[in-house]
């Protein structure tokens, strides 16, 4: 879809949406869902009383209500958009107050541990269709967030087994409608995935980035001047939000160190031709990865351009 096609659709999908955690992804959905008229109304409500006001003072939701239990009553959409720790206290929050028949959904980057979570505290006449859209930015919060932060992005659903058909249709359909470009699978797959696209990454950033600051032979003030060298495309993984990484490792541990483990061999073999001068091993090595990047670029998911993408796609 291009970003020239954002109007609005012919009907809403949904009523009464309402997103939980108005941050950077809540706040994009809203923005969106607004934009294009995927719903009919959208309620905001987080815990924290600095986000409601800042989402009053932006205008961007038909309601904000603080209390989440109160938030929920009689949306057939409730999005659960908070860091995936967060999701079991939210969960409990809301249940007594949801309508029959809802669906409720999520943005959680880990999705077994969300969907365990979850499943045991909702009632049995709601639908519960987790989903990940694989996008987003190093920002947090309400102002962080932008229309255009699906389009042309994955979005995997990971529905638990038995789920309504039809509601996972919905979910679908509803984040086609937010420009991105929809996926199923179960949620443990998607772990694995992530760890491996996402997570590990993520971890060797904040490693990279950990171990400049402690250096002592290089001082800090070399290492943000010569930054420019590959560090510095680290540092802005690394300025993602502590909570929410936190929350992944926590609750994605089994896929991330079995990743990890692999990721340790492979260092290994590479240390390995270092030492014993294995150039040919390492010509061929980072062949075979300049390919990789240059499909992530052909199948639209980067650009070419020098920033490596920084910018993201156009924010409005
Ligand atoms: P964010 O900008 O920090 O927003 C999260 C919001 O949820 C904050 O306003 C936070 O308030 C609020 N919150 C935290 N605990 C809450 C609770 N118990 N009840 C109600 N509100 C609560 O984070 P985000 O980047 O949008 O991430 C949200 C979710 O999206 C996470 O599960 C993450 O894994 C997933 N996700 C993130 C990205 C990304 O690149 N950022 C991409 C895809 C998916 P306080 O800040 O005051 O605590």
């Amino acid at each position: 879809m291009a970003e020239s096609d954002f109007g609005p659709i012919a009907a809403p999908l949904f009523e009464r949406m309402t997103i939980i955690g108005a941050g950077l992804i809540g706040s994009s959905i809203i923005r969106v869902a607004k934009q294009r008229a995927l719903v009919r109304e959208v309620v905001v409500t987080d815990h924290s009383p600095a986000v409601c006001d800042r989402v009053r003072q932006l205008k961007i939701a038909d309601h904000v209500i603080e209390d989440a239990a109160a938030a929920v009553v009689d949306s057939d959409l409730v999005v659960l958009c908070v860091p995936v720790g967060a999701n079991a206290d939210v969960g409990q929050r809301i249940a007594p107050s949801l309508m029959a028949g809802a669906i409720v959904s999520d943005v959680g980057s880990v999705k077994t541990a969300v969907l365990d979570s979850l499943s045991e505290l909702l009632p049995a006449n709601v639908h519960l269709v987790p989903a990940h859209p694989v996008a987003g930015t190093e920002y947090s919060g309400p102002d962080a967030g932008f229309s255009t932060l699906f389009c042309n992005r994955w979005c995997i659903v990971t529905p638990p087994e038995g789920a309504n058909a039809e509601a996972v249709n919905r979910v679908l359909e509803f984040w086609r409608g937010c420009g991105a470009n929809v996926e199923t699978m179960s949620a443990a797959h998607h772990d694995l995935v992530l760890a491996i696209t996402s997570h590990v990454p993520h971890l060797i950033a904040y490693n990279i980035v950990g171990t400049a600051a402690d250096l002592e032979e290089v001082t800090q003030s070399e290492v943000i001047k010569f930054s420019a060298g590959g560090f510095r495309d680290f540092t802005r993984i690394a300025a993602s939000d502590p909570t929410m990484w936190r929350d992944i490792f926590l609750n994605n541990k089994d896929a991330v160190l079995e990743m990890l483990g692999r990721f340790n061999e492979d260092l290994a073999a590479l240390q390995r031709m270092i030492r014993w001068g294995d150039g040919q091993g390492l010509f061929d090595l980072f062949t075979r990865t300049r390919a990789i990047r240059r499909s992530i670029i052909e199948q639209g998911q980067e650009t070419v351009a020098p920033d490596f993408g920084r910018g993201g796609p156009a924010r409005s």
